[in-house]
């Protein structure tokens, strides 16, 4: 018999960072060796990091972006149209669009994707949420910008049948980015241009 002799504690990590999404189980051995690699003040540091993390960092109330206050600085802003909103799957999806400065609007986190697969369904999304603040900032226009992948186009179908009888503007970015693209990975002139020639739905 072959004896298993990988550390308890060691499998218990590797075990827990498989279940992240994007992690298999030969990146997540790897993430564990390199943390034990590491000079012993430096892991520390980043746990600690990873400790204010969850302590600081939380969606905001009213769009679900990362941040830091209750609500962020773009909902609380003067300056911000509220009457566009622009949909994404996650946090540093706005964060690029941001990064562009061609948008002045709101936007909305839903937290992911659909995805049969992965068996993520319209309710483990913030889409709920979204038709409320649609309805409650009288909305004129949504742009749906989630990713341009299998997932990332029938989400926005999905979310583009909610809002199709509501006297809104719906569009949908996508022009210039190869499909399978994700929005974050986008250099900023791309994506100021998938802004700029947004398709009405
Ligand atoms: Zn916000």
């Amino acid at each position: 018999m072959i004896e298993n002799i990988v550390p308890n504690t060691l499998k218990k990590v590797v075990e827990e960072i498989s279940n992240l999404p994007g992690y298999g189980e030969k990146s997540a051995q790897r993430l564990a060796v390199s943390i034990l690699n590491m000079p012993r003040g430096e892991s520390l540091e980043l746990i600690k990091t990873f400790m204010e993390l969850l302590e600081k960092v939380h969606p905001c109330r009213e769009c679900g972006i990362y941040t830091e206050e209750e609500i962020c600085s773009i909902c609380r802003s003067e300056d911000r149209d509220k009457s566009i909103i622009c949909v994404v799957e996650e946090s540093f999806d706005a964060f690029a669009v941001e990064r562009t400065g061609k948008f002045r609007g709101l936007y909305h986190v839903i937290g992911g994707r659909l995805s049969p697969l992965e068996e993520i369904t319209p309710e483990d999304l913030n889409i709920s949420t979204l038709i409320e603040r649609v309805n409650k900032l009288h909305v004129k226009e949504v742009i749906l910008a989630t990713n341009p992948t299998v997932e990332g186009e029938a989400t926005a179908s999905y979310i583009y049948n909610l809002l199709k009888n509501k006297d809104i503007t719906i569009s949908r970015i996508g022009y210039g980015l190869p499909f399978g693209a994700v929005l974050e990975n986008a250099d900023d002139f791309t994506l100021s241009k998938a802004l700029e020639h947004k398709t009405k739905l």
